[in-house]
């Protein structure tokens, strides 16, 4: 499995990386997991326009899901004809949350996307064996734990301190941690992880390595990884738009 890193701002796009955006490749099958403001634009670095066969989305906030709008006009206005729907695995009221972003109907949106309700449990994304769980944040959402060729990939999404997160993550190799806030005022909890919360449920976890990300603009990124460095003590970094991470580490 490669995990390339398309999107790890938090909350809105900042100056260098659109909002959350992950792509995973494995035998040539490609899934993305969240599309997030600005997201398609950078994927298209890393994987062809309709190279995607498949789109999991953790929530519906749009720093996570606004440019699936995007990709429906592209797949709809492709002048050689609309292109085949491609599943798209979300909470329940993905397709009619896309619609309402370009004032389409939802049975135009889903013309393009099959969409498939996640629920809490174990299933195949083509090579991939997803396990979804809820974790805590003010809307339903997912982490994930992704599986493939014995190598495991854990992702929180957003969400504040969270059990879930830690049984996703239990023994992963690589976990991709949201660390939204930083120690001090302005902190709330079962909204986001402060980046040494991140760290706690990545030392809980035992995981292998971790990657901090959904990472907001204002925050002062040296200082996220300093806090995060008091809880966990493995290979440890901040996520970058480009960043390439898989069993061979980062490249
Ligand atoms: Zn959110």
């Amino acid at each position: 499995m490669q995990v390339t890193v398309v999107g790890c701002a938090g909350s809105f796009p900042g100056p260098d990386s659109p909002a959350s955006c992950y792509l995973l490749e494995a035998e040539g099958f490609r899934l993305v997991i969240d599309l997030g403001n600005g997201a398609l634009g950078a994927l298209q670095r890393h994987a062809e326009l309709f190279g995607v066969d498949a789109i999991c989305l953790s929530h519906l906030h749009t720093d996570h899901c606004v440019d699936l709008g995007s990709y429906w006009v592209a797949r709809q206005y492709n002048p050689d004809g609309p292109r085949p729907p491609i599943p798209v695995y979300g909470p329940q009221g993905t397709a009619e949350r896309v619609a309402g972003f370009g004032g389409e109907s939802v049975a135009a949106v889903r013309a393009r996307f099959t969409f498939r309700d996640l629920a809490p449990g174990a299933f195949e994304i083509g090579p991939f064996r997803v396990t979804a769980d809820h974790v805590n944040h003010p809307v339903e959402t997912f982490g994930f734990r992704v599986e493939h060729a014995g190598w495991r990939l854990a992702y929180s999404a957003d969400t504040g301190e969270s059990d879930a997160l830690v049984r996703l993550a239990e023994g992963a190799d690589l976990l991709l941690c949201e660390a939204s806030f930083l120690d001090g005022p302005g902190y709330r909890p079962n909204l986001h992880l402060t980046a040494r919360q991140a760290a706690e449920h990545a030392t809980r976890a035992g995981v292998g390595r971790l990657v901090l990300t959904h990472l907001v603009p204002w925050n002062d990124r040296d200082r996220t990884l300093a806090e995060a460095s008091q809880a966990y003590r493995g290979p440890l970094s901040l996520a970058t738009s480009g960043l390439v991470l898989g069993p061979a580490g980062p490249r």
